[in-house]
């Protein structure tokens, strides 16, 4: 195609019905892929990783200043944080005020990336045959650039939103201990304060085979806890073995464990989740997902789902152990035995709960159980806060995706779901602020490189989620 109004736009949007209108349009469309393009481009050259050699202050200043240069006004921009090399970009988009503001968040840090292990520079984005690859291209500075680019685009287009679109784009997600978002909540919660959040950090487009499975949102977290079992023992000379050894006590604990299963649990989100998925799988699945739904659940069908280590984990609190340490000589008996306990656990139920559980199903007062912080330390109660409870799936958030999804992917649905890890969603959830992660770019999750090596995106499905963020933000702060 070399003329008429869809020139020089990809494919995929004139096929999508996006470049109709109008040359402007699709001049704009165009102009937003190629600053979006520039942003990424720009990001992933600059190190944010947590170590001596990066700099997350350095990436918000380059994107505080594309800001300036595309006209927001100083006071709309703000760079802070609570050391020089960890500062946030807070930028805001004025609205007409007759909503309450939108917040976007994203992480502007990356995991740590050598380039001996790279075939390319991560630090340098290059294009090859068809996808983008640099560190960050994933997770999340492609997500970061979309959002960035969207916003300008709409500032530049003179849109007045219904509600204020805040951007943070933060440090320390991925690891570190300034952790941007935290610090934005507790000491400038002002500048972020919104009715519900929406996060860029998680690919969206499940594919397989090159073809759109679903479109997975976001809007539950599992919660992270480790906890370490300890058997202590005094030990002895192992040519005079005696019945109470540190590492059988230990073995038979986690035994038992092995062989427990927490109960079976849903939330508003895994209803939705299996509600949507049914509709999608066919046969015995789809059967067995709407048999779990009923009240009580089908038993039979709860036993087949749950013999899918996916669908345990999406209806189950799990704990698995991750590690086992024991002994001091191979001539002596055992004088202490322990191991890590990794759980994820179901919103609404607190880590101290689980403590108990594991006491419980450990059945040997010898096995001392202890909460292990993030930093390290050992506790003897784990926290006692239970982990948020998944908010309603507004419909002036879900109603605009579904249709957005509907006309770019025909066929395609929008499948609500828990996410087992935890994310900066943790944090803004917790403080009050729904959130929903999201962002539409194509991803076969069999070849998901984030934290990884080669990590990359494809460039057509970059740029179809620029265009479908830029639309879908447009509508959603409408009114
Ligand atoms: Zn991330």
């Amino acid at each position: 195609m070399t003329a008429g109004p869809c020139a020089g736009v990809a494919a995929f949007l004139v096929t999508a019905g996006w470049c109709a209108a109008s040359a402007a349009g699709a001049d704009a469309a165009g102009a937003s892929n190629a600053l979006a393009r520039d942003l990424l481009a720009q990001l992933i050259a600059i190190n944010t990783t947590d170590t001596p050699r990066g700099n997350v202050t350095t990436a918000a200043e380059a994107m505080a200043q594309r800001l300036r240069a595309a006209g927001f006004a100083a006071e709309d921009i703000r760079v802070l944080g609570p050391s020089e090399r960890k500062k946030n970009l807070v930028v805001r988009l004025r609205g007409t005020g007759a909503s309450k503001p939108l917040l976007l968040i994203g992480h502007l840090d990356v995991v740590e990336a050598r380039r001996e292990d790279w075939s390319t520079d991560p630090f340098q984005m290059v294009e090859i045959d068809g996808d983008f690859y640099g560190r960050g291209t994933l997770d999340m500075k492609g997500p970061d650039a979309i959002m960035l680019a969207s916003l300008i685009r709409l500032r530049q287009e003179g849109f007045r939103p219904a509600r204020d679109v805040i951007l943070a784009l933060t440090a320390d997600e991925e690891g570190g201990g300034a952790n941007g978002v935290q610090w934005l909540l507790q000491h400038h919660r002002e500048l972020i304060d919104a009715q519900f959040a929406l996060s860029g950090d998680d690919y969206s487009v499940l594919t397989e085979n090159g073809r759109p499975r679903f479109f997975k949102l976001v809007a539950s977290e599992k919660v992270y806890a480790d906890f370490q079992l300890r058997v202590t023992n005094k030990g002895g000379h192992s040519s005079v073995p005696v019945p109470d050894n540190a590492i059988y006590i230990l073995t038979r604990g986690l035994d038992r464990l092995a062989a427990y299963e927490f109960p079976f649990e849903l939330n508003a989100v895994t209803r939705e989740y299996y509600r949507r998925l049914a509709d999608i799988e066919s046969g015995q699945r789809s059967a067995d997902m709407r048999a779990i739904l009923r009240d009580p659940p089908g038993g039979a069908a709860l036993e087949r789902l749950a013999q899918d280590p996916v669908e345990r984990s999406i209806t189950h609190t799990t704990c698995v152990a991750t590690r086992l340490d024991a002994g001091h000589a191979n001539n002596a008996l055992p004088q202490r035995a322990q191991a890590l306990v990794n759980c994820r656990i179901l919103p609404g139920h607190s880590p101290e709960e689980v403590r108990q559980r594991l006491v419980q199903v450990l059945a040997d007062p010898a096995i001392v159980v202890s909460y292990l912080a993030s930093d390290g330390t050992l506790l003897d109660q784990a926290p006692a806060e239970r982990g948020f409870a998944p908010p309603p799936l507004l419909p002036e958030m879900l109603n605009p995706l579904d249709r957005l999804v509907a006309e770019t992917w025909p066929g395609l649905k929008v499948i609500p779901s828990m996410s087992a890890g935890s994310s900066d969603a943790t944090h803004t959830s917790a403080a009050g602020l729904p959130t929903y992660t999201f962002s539409p770019l194509s991803v076969d999750p069999n070849d998901d490189r984030e934290h990884g090596r080669d990590e990359r995106i494809s460039v057509a499905s970059f740029y179809q989620a620029n265009e479908f963020f830029y639309r879908y933000l447009r509508t959603v702060t409408a009114r």
